[in-house]
C-alpha cells in the first residue's frame, strides 16, 4: 500500500484519463490530483449532461482551468436512475476517448462515493469491463475511494484506501473555486461542503484484482463480524 500524505505523491504517468458520470465529479473527487500534475496530458470525459445548456459550458471552463481536453456524452440522467444497458455505457466511453491506451485512468469505484448514484457505479464497472475485454488499456486504474457512511455524513476519504493525497491549502482552494465559481454551486451546497481536502483512491494494475477487492469489501460489509 502506498500512502502519500505530504507534498506531491510519486508520479510517473503521462497519458491520463478521467472518466466520470457527471460534470463536477472530476473536480470533486480528483481535482486536486489533476491540478497537482499539469505536466501530464489529461483527457476528461463525462458520460452525462452533454445536452445540459448550463452544465456543459461550465464543464469546458473547468477543463480549461485543469489544462485538460475532454468530451461529454448525454446518457440518460433522469431522477429515476433507470439502469443503463452495459453495452450502451461501454460504447459511449469508447466513443468519447480518442485513444484507448493510457498510463493512468481515474474513475468511480463499484460503490460510488455516496448512497447512491447509479451512474457512478455503472461508469466504474464499464471501465473495468473494457479493461478486461481489451479495448481500453491502462497501466494503472485509480478508483475514487470515498464514502458517506450510509448518508449520515458528507462523503470523505475511506481510511484504508490505497492512495491518499492531502491537498495543500492553496490547491484545495483552487478546487473549491471550481465548484463554487465555475460550476456555480453555492457555499452551503452539498457539493461545496463535500469538496474533499484529502483525495483518496483504490489503486489497481490488473482488472481481476478490482473484482476481488470489491467482492471482499462487499462480503465484509454483509457480515460485520468478520473483518
Ligand atoms: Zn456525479
Amino acid at each position: 500500500m502506498i500512502k502519500s500524505t505530504a507534498g506531491k505523491p510519486e508520479w510517473d504517468f503521462n497519458r491520463c484519463a478521467v472518466i466520470v458520470a457527471h460534470p463536477d465529479d472530476e473536480a470533486l473527487w480528483a481535482g486536486g490530483t489533476i491540478l497537482a500534475h499539469p505536466e501530464s496530458d489529461w483527457m476528461i470525459v463525462s458520460l452525462c449532461r452533454g445536452g445540459d445548456p448550463d452544465r456543459r459550458p461550465r464543464f469546458f471552463q473547468v477543463l480549461k482551468a485543469l489544462k485538460a481536453s475532454g468530451k461529454m456524452a448525454d446518457l440518460d440522467d433522469g431522477p429515476r436512475q433507470i439502469p443503463l444497458p452495459e453495452e450502451e455505457v461501454d460504447r459511449t466511453i469508447l466513443s468519447l476517448l480518442p485513444q484507448k491506451r493510457f498510463d493512468l485512468i481515474l474513475t468511480h469505484s463499484f460503490e460510488g462515493e455516496y448512497i447512491r448514484h447509479r451512474r457512478h457505479e455503472e461508469t466504474g464497472r464499464a471501465v473495468v469491463r473494457l479493461w478486461e475485454k481489451g479495448p481500453l488499456q491502462m497501466r494503472e486504474l485509480w478508483m475514487f475511494a470515498y464514502e458517506d457512511d450510509s448518508h449520515t455524513q458528507l462523503p470523505h476519504s475511506i481510511v484504508n484506501a490505497h492512495h491518499f493525497y492531502e491537498l495543500p491549502p492553496s490547491l484545495w482552494k483552487q478546487k473549491h473555486d471550481l465548484i463554487v465559481r465555475t460550476y456555480g454551486f453555492t457555499e452551503d451546497s452539498w457539493e461545496a461542503r463535500t469538496t474533499p481536502k484529502t483525495e483518496a483512491f483504490w489503486r489497481f494494475s490488473d482488472p481481476a484484482r478490482v473484482r476481488r477487492h470489491f467482492a471482499e469489501r462487499n462480503k465484509s460489509h454483509e457480515s460485520p463480524g468478520s473483518v
